[in-house]
């Protein structure tokens, strides 16, 4: 068997397949180690066969390129078998399956870093599940053709262009999709996670602010680009400020017909969507907001010139009281309410406070207003399988505050990645009935009491610090220091940084912005222009906020996001994909090793072939064996059973005992075992 890892080149694919049925299956190879993987899975690349199994979980590497694998023929392939190599489809297949066998929520886990394909393996998911669970016959409004419509609304309010990526997420999802216990579609719904709001009014240079800022100007008809008094982007300076207006190939203008025929499809009225747009025009506007400093304590007042007026007309408020929101403060003294000016910055801050905000609740408000329209019809429901798409490890030169929720995150679902793999694994075994003593596996436990500790972790350390309103964010730093050096996952750092041992690597961190970030203050004044508004959304955006009862952090905030998301998980079935990019340049054929054995570690692949190298690698039934090898038997066998035959032929080739454990109905080889046996069959044959 090594032999064939030293030269794949000389034999053909189909030749590997054929010595050993499921190569496809890196764990089902003899001769494991991180170069052989690699190749293994560079040699497929450069095949086109973009999709490989470690075990149970799917590895998928970006193509760059249309690989003509999804056509309604692979759905159909794949649902009657004709084909079962690995593949989405085959992942959503067997979920499907197991839900309808065994009755059980499933769901399938798609990670991977920016730009590796999880938005797209998602997409060819639900691809594959709508296909399958439509119901034609029971008048359910095309609810399958409204799910895959929503990708395109999502992508519009909450994709950008980054470096990584020219359609990056800035969010994650978890879309459930419903279905009746005939196995048939009967509604959908979308959690998101932490929407990354900062990108509303800032962007690093040749990034984009969010593709429908774009798509809106470029476009929107006339009466409608005239109500909304619409510029061209460059005019707006939260989208000029990067130098980047554009993505190469993609033209923004008819991106917005397709995302207003995909707002019909998922019947999104036409007022909402108006309402929506006049919104987004408000922050544009908002953006072009400017100050002048009225006296030598740099406090301010608002320009009046056409952004004003414009941002207050389409919001529905005056443009006198949203001067005055932008640039003083209203205090309570004693009896009095007093107005205090505000300075540049401080004004500069409210107005993007407030944009971001609406632009947030614009996005949460469009989700929700999504899931009304594929409102689950809860007579029919009872099973569901759920998509997670979220974003995966991070590890900048400059990591802030979005990487510490984001790789927080990712503890949290490696965690359960563990649990699941390496217990699945161990059960097998035991229902197999052989001997095996359990095998520990490096767990993240200690990192992840490093963020949830109560009262001494970071969270908490992070949203007490947050309340004090002395504290900075080097107050905070060395806040960390005092009460978590007892912490093997953590280090100081010098100034205001630390670093934390994720299972993935060691990552430092700038506490810079980490409590502005964490308290994401909105001021009073702000909500209560909002409120006053006469238009319908600036209100209720107002009201959702009032009716929160005490506003959370976001770090707290996501943390219940996050436990809530692995208890649905941990109620589920899992199926894991694990997104690899294969080159940092988005393109076709560039398969950089180093790039990917990075990934490989980092998602814990290579962890689970570990393991499995610990346990017992080849796993064949009775009968495969015995067909396999029992022709090389000195005696003749013919009319033994499959158990005995295997036996025979272990015996014969002198396998010593902990080489291998016979189940109830497979045999288990640890690795190298097998390719005596496939040498001798060689030579006879
Ligand atoms: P992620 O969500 O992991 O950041 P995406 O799913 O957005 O990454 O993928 C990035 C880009 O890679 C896509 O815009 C697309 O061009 C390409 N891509 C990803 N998966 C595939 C695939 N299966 N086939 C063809 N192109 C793909
Ligand atoms: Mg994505």
């Amino acid at each position: 068997m090594e032999v064939l890892w030293k030269c794949p080149q000389e034999c053909s694919y189909l030749q590997i397949q054929d010595i050993l049925d499921g190569v496809d299956d890196l764990i089902q190879l003899s001769y494991l180690n991180e170069p052989s993987v690699l190749h293994n899975l560079h040699y497929r690349y450069s095949h086109d066969i973009i999709y490989s199994k470690a075990g149970n979980v799917l590895i998928a590497i970006n193509p760059f390129k249309d690989v003509q694998l999804y056509g309604n023929d692979f759905v159909t392939a794949y649902r009657q078998k004709f084909l079962n190599g690995p593949h989405v489809f085959a992942i959503a297949d067997s979920a499907y399956n197991e839900m309808m066998r065994d009755e059980v929520n499933q769901s399938i886990i798609i990670s991977g870093e920016s730009g590796a394909g999880k938005t797209e393996t998602a997409k060819i998911a639900m691809q594959y599940l709508t296909a399958l669970g439509s119901d034609s016959d029971s008048g359910s409004d095309g609810i399958e053709c409204k799910i895959l419509w929503t990708s395109c609304i999502l992508e519009a309010f909450g994709n950008a262009k980054t470096s990584r990526n020219d359609n990056s997420s800035r969010f994650g999802k978890l879309i459930e999709i419903h279905f009746s216990a005939r196995g048939k579609i009967c509604g959908a719904k979308i959690q998101t996670f932490l929407l990354e709001k900062s990108r509303v009014v800032q962007l690093a240079r040749g990034e984009r602010s969010y593709h429908i800022f774009y798509q809106l100007c470029a476009g929107a008809p006339s009466g409608l680009k005239e109500r909304l008094n619409l510029k061209m982007a460059s005019e707006y300076n939260y989208l000029n400020q990067s130098g980047c207006l554009r993505v190469n190939d993609v033209d923004d203008a008819s991106k917005f017909h397709m995302l207003m025929e995909a707002l019909n499809t998922v019947q999104i009225c036409k007022e909402d969507r108006e309402h929506a747009f006049e919104i987004l025009a408000a922050v544009l506007w908002l953006g072009n907001i400017s100050f002048q400093v009225i006296d030598t304590e740099n406090h301010v007042e608002v320009v009046a010139d056409e952004a004003v007026t414009n941002a207050a007309t389409l919001m529905g408020c005056s443009t006198k009281d949203l001067m005055l929101a932008l640039s003083t403060h209203r205090i309570q003294a004693g009896k009095d309410i007093v107005a205090k000016r505000l300075m540049l910055q401080q004004a500069i801050d409210s107005r993007d406070a407030l944009a971001k905000f609406i632009y947030a609740s614009l996005f949460d408000w469009l989700v929700e207003e999504i899931n009304k329209s594929l409102e689950i019809g809860k007579r029919h429901t009872w099973r569901s399988i759920s998509i997670l798409d979220i974003y995966g490890f991070e590890s900048f030169q400059k990591n802030s505050f979005e990487q510490f929720c984001i790789n927080y995150a990712n503890e949290r679902l490696q965690q359960h990645f563990n649990r699941h793999l390496f217990k699945l694994e161990q059960e097998e075994y035991e229902s197999d009935g052989i001997e095996w003593t359990k095998v520990d596996f490096e767990d993240n436990q200690e990192c992840l009491n490093l963020f949830e500790k109560k009262p001494r972790g970071l969270i908490s350390l992070l949203d007490e610090e947050s309340n004090f309103p002395k504290a900075t964010d080097l107050t905070f730093a060395e806040k960390l220091k005092q009460h978590l050096n007892t912490n093997s996952c953590f280090k100081g750092e010098r100034g205001g940084a630390f670093s934390i041992c994720h299972y993935a690597g060691e990552v430092l961190y700038d506490t810079s912005g980490f409590l502005e970030k964490n308290r994401d203050p909105l001021h009073s004044d702000s909500i209560q222009l909002l409120s006053s508004c006469s238009c319908h959304l600036p209100r209720l955006f107002a009201s959702n906020m009032l009716n929160q009862f005490q506003k959370q952090s976001v770090g707290t905030k996501f943390k219940g996001q996050l436990f809530k998301l692995i208890q649905q998980l941990e109620n589920s079935t899992p199926h894991f994909i694990r997104c690899i990019k294969p080159n940092d340049k988005q393109l076709p054929g560039i398969y950089e090793k180093d790039l990917v054995l990075g990934q490989l570690r980092c998602c814990g692949v290579l962890e689970v072939v570990r393991i499995s190298r610990a346990g017992y690698p080849t796993r064949i039934t009775h009968q495969e064996f015995a067909s396999r090898y029992g022709f090389l038997l000195s005696e003749d066998n013919a009319c033994q059973d499959p158990l005995s035959v295997s036996v025979a032929v272990l015996q014969q080739f002198d396998f010593l005992p902990d080489m291998y454990q016979v189940g109830y109905t497979k045999l288990y080889l640890r690795r190298g075992q097998i390719g005596a046996l496939e040498d001798a069959r060689k030579q006879v044959l």
